[in-house]
């Protein structure tokens, strides 16, 4: 007889990226976790992304979450490493530098001055972007087509399989000793003693902490625990080539290829609700554009599309906090779970598994939206 593991040291609820990479964090640390994922057939941002794992421009109006940022970025090649190391699987992790690609003068200027803003965010480490004409553009991406006028190079930028991560790290919760438990929609969170027992269509789990990770399910699990958690969603389609020889040394900001040769392009932003509909309109605004940027891109077949929709705070920077009526119950979310999952997993983990956030995440609180700071 199966005996189903119901007490664990923490419970993660939500699969994706954010409480994978958490949950993996945690067990990498000995803890025993339970990660509870509704399923397949949920909302997930986590299946639909675009898979860079981007620095240069985030951050702008909130510097903190800019070095944050950094540091996931600094940490991911030891992360990437350390998931292959515990599961044979490879997040095809390069990190060859991005470019963010410029159309227009006004569009370089704008960019040029996003670089002299950033200029200082990371004290003596440099913001780690410059600004190059055309030529120089031109030398790095050969492709690129006569409209691009410039562009911004990040030498800290790169990007990975969003798939294989996700896989990847549901692989190395269990290769860790814990658990990853699909078909598990939590409806119920219960005090339990000094702990929580968390209701699932799957039945009752009980730990001592809990971190809500459910994206957008966040905003119902918040007020059970004291926690104000305001999320907005966003529509992003993407579009996918055929296979091609190699021809992008490096991720841009719109366009990528994949280790297997597939051209990503992207993406929109679109205020639709939770809708996940591919459209045509803004299909044909994504290739157009694309193809002004590589004009190679004119020739190949689009053999796949999705929309997905972005887990997003009002301000659109995380949000990572702890409740203060209810010890030991985290929560987090953020638009950038590929990014962010080289810290979620290495940085944030072990500050939940030792049960208390560091005093600098205040700011990214839920707090900052109603002015109120500790
Ligand atoms: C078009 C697009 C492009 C993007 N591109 C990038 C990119 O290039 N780089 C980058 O870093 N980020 C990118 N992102 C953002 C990234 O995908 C998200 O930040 C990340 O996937 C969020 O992960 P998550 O785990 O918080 O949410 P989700 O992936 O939405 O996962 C939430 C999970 O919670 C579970 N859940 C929900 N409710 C319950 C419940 N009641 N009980 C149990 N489980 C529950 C669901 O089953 C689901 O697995 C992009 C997003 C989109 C939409």
């Amino acid at each position: 007889m199966t005996i189903r593991p119901r007490a664990a040291d923490t419970l993660v609820i939500g699969g994706g990226l954010v409480g994978a990479a958490v949950g993996w964090g945690l067990a990498s640390r000995g803890e025993t976790v339970t990660v509870l994922d509704e399923g397949d057939q949920a909302l997930r941002a986590s299946c639909g992304n675009f898979g860079l794992v981007w620095v240069q421009s985030k951050g702008d109006g909130m510097h903190d979450y800019a070095r944050w940022t950094r540091s996931s970025a600094d940490i991911w090649p030891e992360f990437s490493e350390r998931l292959k190391e515990d599961t044979g699987i490879s997040t095809g992790y390069h990190k060859p530098g991005g470019m963010h690609l410029c159309l227009s003068e006004q569009d370089l200027e704008k960019t040029r001055a996003l670089c002299n803003r950033m200029h200082n965010v990371n004290g003596a480490q440099g913001y780690g972007s410059e600004i190059l004409d055309r030529k120089q553009v031109a030398d790095m991406l050969p492709g690129i087509g006569p409209d691009v006028v410039g562009g911004s190079f990040g030498r800290h930028d790169g990007h990975a399989s969003p798939l294989k991560l996700l896989m990847g790290l549901h692989a190395g919760i269990k290769a860790r000793g814990s658990h990853y438990v699909s078909g598990a929609a939590v409806d119920k969170i219960e005090r339990d003693g000094g702990g929580y027992s968390v209701t699932t269509a799957k039945g009752v789990y009980r730990a001592g902490k809990l971190v809500l990770a459910a994206g957008h399910g966040n905003s119902a699990f918040g007020p059970l625990v004291g926690l104000d958690i305001p999320l907005r969603p966003e529509k992003g389609q993407i579009l996918v080539t055929e296979r091609v020889a190699p021809f992008l040394s490096m991720p841009t900001h719109v366009v990528r290829q994949t280790e297997e040769g597939s051209i990503l392009i992207g993406d929109s932003h679109e205020d639709t609700g939770f809708s996940t509909l591919s459209t045509t309109p803004i299909m044909s605004q994504i290739a157009s554009r694309a193809a002004r940027f590589f004009p190679l891109l004119k020739n190949l077949r689009v053999v796949r599309s999705w929309g997905a929709v972005r887990v997003l705070s009002p301000d659109g920077y995380p949000i990572y906090q702890q409740s203060e009526t209810h010890p030991g119950v985290f929560s987090v979310n953020c638009h950038s779970g590929v990014t962010l999952a080289g810290a979620h997993a290495m940085l944030l983990a072990p500050m939940i598994s030792a049960g208390q956030l560091a005093p600098e995440f205040e700011a990214f609180s839920a707090r900052r939206f109603h002015g109120q700071t500790h």
